[in-house]
């Protein structure tokens, strides 16, 4: 009976940053593995947010 989610992969020592837009800290990613010292926001829409603005709707 075990509900929980685990993985191979547990998140210890990953690490981490601070989003440039939100503020909010967030920690690597796979899919940021080969960009991550380039990688300044938590998500795309972040980085939408930051890069143009965000069409309404
Ligand atoms: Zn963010």
């Amino acid at each position: 009976m075990d509900t929980k989610r685990r993985r191979a992969f547990t998140k210890k020592n990953l690490p981490e940053k601070t989003c440039c837009v939100c503020g909010r800290p967030f920690a690597w990613r796979k899919k940021w593995a080969r960009d991550w010292p380039a990688v300044k926001y938590c998500s795309e829409k972040c980085r939408r947010t930051r890069t143009g603005i965000a069409p309404k709707g």
